[in-house]
């Protein structure tokens, strides 16, 4: 099998660390998970401007 590699910067995985090479690259994928997490499909971060102008 070939070794094993971080998926964050293809370094050689650290068992410590696994499935990443360092304790940075194993916050940096959290990070992301967390991002993708945050963005929901059917909420919206900002609600759309209304239709009718100013009275
Ligand atoms: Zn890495």
């Amino acid at each position: 099998m070939p070794e094993p590699t971080c998926p964050i910067c293809g370094k050689p995985v650290t068992p410590r660390w696994r499935p990443f090479c360092s304790e940075r690259c194993t916050a940096i994928d959290l990070g992301r998970w967390f991002g993708e997490a945050y963005r929901m499909p059917d909420a919206p971060a900002e609600p759309p401007p209304p239709d009718k102008p100013e009275e």
